[in-house]
């Protein structure tokens, strides 16, 4: 089957056309993301009323171009998925309303996938299938750790008491005079510093359960600054390397070691990482070494799959519609949609 899905739960308007094989990889046939970080990076993050606005206008070049991309026609679209939570509800409603409407025009059915489970199922999408695995999401609103039985069998194992990995990202790069999205510039500035520069904690590594914490490391970044530069409360140029190597090396530290904790706990052999942060290099290297070391699979998505796009939420779909199901149009969105609960 041919699969159109769409991608809008935040601040990218992603489209997307596959086609799936039962039981072989999905083919990516077409994949745009019309990226809003430009526009909302002079506020230091997203406003939802602008993101809004923007999906309505770039939705529908996007269809056309993806149509084009992918050499198929709308008569060839066996159904349409959309995002319909987690994100913002604005946002939300303008790709599903979209996906919903090309479904009823063509007769075909809809699909309404959970934004997680798009990142989730990121790492499998070459492979086609869903082998049992521990999965660690780790996105800009999201720290989740999951048992995963296949798909649509998730057991919540843990997840962060306050901020989400990205967030962390985001905010300690707000506090070191960082641009928007912070993820990316902390890891090009921390090349050039040491990890054991800055003695920052790491929260609940003794906590028996799996959950995460990474508002004290946070703060722990801010009292460094104050304590060094009373005057600014901004690091001088030459510490910023050091800060953020010190800070990534805290977060990374944390996700591998609880992580690995997880899956000896559920007994999996295979870990899979998703989500934004999972783009990370350091982070990537050290999951790599630990799984090696410690005998795990280790999974991750391709990184032009880790962030926001239309082809995980495609991927999903297919999945969902080779075990014949589809979503009502009624289907709600809905901005707090749960992946799996404990
Ligand atoms: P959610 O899926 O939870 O709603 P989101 O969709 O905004 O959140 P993603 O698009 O998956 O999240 O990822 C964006 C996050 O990933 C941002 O917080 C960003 O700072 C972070 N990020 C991106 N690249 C990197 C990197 N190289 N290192 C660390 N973090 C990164
Ligand atoms: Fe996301
Ligand atoms: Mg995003």
């Amino acid at each position: 089957p041919i699969i159109l899905a769409i991608e809008s739960s935040c601040d990218e308007t992603a489209v997307a056309i596959l086609r799936g094989r039962p039981g072989g990889p999905a083919a990516i046939l077409a994949s745009e993301i019309a990226s809003q970080i430009e526009l909302h990076r002079v506020y230091g993050g997203v406003v939802p009323e602008l993101a809004s606005r923007n999906h309505s206008l770039h939705l529908r070049p996007l269809v056309e171009q993806v149509l084009e991309h992918a050499g198929v026609t709308v008569e060839d679209i066996d159904a349409y998925s959309a995002t319909s939570g987690p994100g913002l509800a604005s946002s939300l409603l303008v790709g599903a309303t979209a996906a919903k409407a090309m479904a009823a025009a063509a007769g075909r059915p809809f699909l309404a996938i959970n934004h997680l489970e798009g990142h989730l199922l990121s790492p499998f999408v070459g492979l086609g299938e869903v082998p049992p695995h521990v999965a660690l999401i780790v996105s800009g609103g999201h720290t989740l750790l999951l048992d995963v039985e296949g798909p649509g069998r998730y057991r919540k194992l843990g997840t962060t008491r306050d901020d989400a990995a990205g967030e962390a990202f985001d905010k300690v790069a707000k506090m070191l005079g960082l641009p928007y999205p912070g993820g990316p510039e902390i890891e090009k500035t921390a090349m050039g510093g040491r990890p054991t520069a800055f003695d920052f904690p790491r929260s609940m590594l003794k906590d028996r359960s799996f959950d995460f914490s990474f508002s004290g490391l946070k703060t722990a970044v801010l009292y460094t600054l104050t304590d060094r530069h009373p005057e600014s409360g901004t690091p001088r140029p030459e510490d910023l390397p050091d800060l953020c190597a010190s800070f990534q090396q805290a977060v990374i530290d944390v996700l591998v070691t609880k992580t690995l904790k997880a899956a000896r706990h559920a007994g999996r052999g295979t870990i899979a990482l998703s989500g934004g942060v999972s783009l990370n290099s350091t982070l990537r290297r050290d999951f790599q070494r630990a799984c090696e070391q410690a005998g795990y699979r280790l999974l991750t998505a391709d990184p032009g799959l880790c962030t926001d796009n239309a082809a995980m939420i495609g991927f999903a779909a297919l999945l969902r519609h080779a075990e014949g199901r589809s979503s009502p149009l009624s289907e709600p969105i809905d901005p707090n949609l749960p992946l799996a609960r404990p």
